[in-house]
């Protein structure tokens, strides 16, 4: 039996790699103009680093990781999401003590997460991610959100749906999770045996359960909202204005919550409601996240982030039916009669290369007839036709596809015409 793919993997073809390519280019794009800067780092980490800031309690380091022994017996993961192994390199490369501050990293590739695969959810999946370090302006909050919606709102998808929340600063989040737990205390029993260790590590991710999510005290549990102390609500109502500010329409869901000790005030979701999508909805991500530098050992630093899927991205673009604006012709097919010619395409291919124009020329010594349907199939802009008898002559012919006009061209100065035509 032939080898096939591993479950939840992809393989992303030309056809299809197009709009990647145009997703990621939108997004770097997008990053140039709002500053914030690339950084690259490994694909696999030590498991620990994962422990320590994606958190022991999380589905992600409970069933999700790809972790392996390697040969020197060090217990190593493939990258399950891009803000720990970014914050490890904030830390571990000093950048809190870079000239330039707030320090604004991108990020973009492969993540993996041993998940049930299905639509929008996979095994190996593209994140592309933000982190602003150093920063408690609720105008970066404002920012990060608003870089996230920019990209979707470029893409050309509209179904958006922006909902934040406040998880309040550290006395505000205590006062609730006391409120939680006296909550859920009473009839913990008619939960998932999840929640019931979560009551006492960390209620507020009850709140989170897929399992019990219809249970009624899910309802009527204290919410955040009510327990933020001044400080943190004058923050949550700075965020509002800026993104008011920015043209970003929002949504509160108090229910909108992250589980970790060091998640602190700001939380969004962007989701998609276009019809079809499916019963995943959320394209994005994001956070604020306070103690996660400290948590890794580096100095009390603030820091606010969001991550994203290419894939779930690509299927809002589906559901919305929008259609990307890829451009797949090429500038000039070379077509050729005769020998001679055809070993001068070879020459004439380079220079048009070397000019910048994207060209083609027949590899398979195929018929003059079907060299025109290969062109045709490239959706070339010009075809020029070059036979031994133009060649003696030091000519050739140039079409342009769109006009159907032909122009006989001197051929030493036919990447001068050609540039001429393209202008
Ligand atoms: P979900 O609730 O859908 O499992 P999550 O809370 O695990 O999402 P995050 O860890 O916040 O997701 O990751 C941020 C973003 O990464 C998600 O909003 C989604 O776009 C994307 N993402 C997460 N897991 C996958 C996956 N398995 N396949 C494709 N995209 C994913
Ligand atoms: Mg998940």
């Amino acid at each position: 039996m032939s080898i096939q793919i591993p479950r939840g993997t992809q393989d992303i073809l030309p056809g299809q790699v197009e709009k990647w390519q145009l997703i990621e280019k939108k997004a770097r794009e997008l990053c140039e103009k709002y500053q914030y800067h690339e950084i690259r780092t490994p694909i696999f980490e030590h498991t620990e680093l994962f422990q320590r800031s994606v958190g022991d309690t999380t589905d992600i380091v409970q069933k999700e990781m790809y972790t392996f022994t390697d040969r020197g017996d060090r217990s190593i993961t493939l990258r399950p999401e891009g803000t720990a192994s970014t914050v490890r390199a904030y830390v571990e490369k000093k950048m809190f003590g870079n000239a330039t501050q707030p320090v604004k990293l991108y990020y973009m590739g492969p993540m993996f997460r041993y998940e049930r695969p299905q639509a929008g959810r996979f095994r190996q999946f593209v994140q592309f991610g933000v982190e602003a370090l150093g920063s408690s302006d609720p105008a970066i909050d404002a920012e990060v959100i608003s870089l996230a919606m920019s990209l979707y709102q470029e893409l050309g998808l509209k179904k958006l749906k922006l909902v934040i929340n406040s998880l309040g600063d550290k006395e505000s989040r205590n006062a609730h999770r006391e409120a939680l737990i006296g909550h859920f205390q009473p009839r913990i029993g008619e939960f998932c045996s999840d929640c019931q260790s979560r009551l006492e590590k960390n209620p507020m991710r009850i709140l989170d359960c897929k399992q019990d999510r219809n249970h009624e005290l899910m309802q009527s549990a204290p919410s955040i909202i009510d327990y933020l102390n001044d400080e943190s609500r004058s923050y949550f109502e700075k965020v509002q204005k800026y993104l008011t500010a920015l043209d970003v329409e929002f949504e509160i869901d108090p229910n909108l919550v992250r589980g970790l000790d060091y998640y602190n005030h700001t939380a969004f979701e962007i989701m998609s409601n276009a019809e079809g999508f499916g019963a995943i909805t959320t394209l994005c991500g994001g956070g604020r996240y306070n103690g996660l530098v400290e948590e890794l050992g580096g100095p009390e630093t603030p820091g606010i982030g969001f991550a994203m899927s290419i894939e779930r991205c690509l299927a809002a673009l589906e559901a919305e039916k929008v259609e990307l604006p890829l451009s797949e012709s090429i500038d000039c097919y070379l077509v050729s009669l005769g020998e001679e010619a055809k070993d001068y395409t070879v020459t004439l291919l380079h220079q048009l290369r070397k000019a910048g124009f994207s060209s083609e020329r027949d590899y398979l010594d195929r018929k003059i007839k079907t060299q025109f349907k290969a062109a045709d199939r490239h959706q070339a802009k010009f075809v020029a036709v070059l036979g031994d008898d133009e060649l003696k002559a030091n000519k050739i012919n140039l079409k342009n596809m769109a006009t159907g006009e032909q122009t006989e061209v001197d051929l030493p100065s036919f990447i001068e015409t050609l540039s001429g035509f393209c202008k």
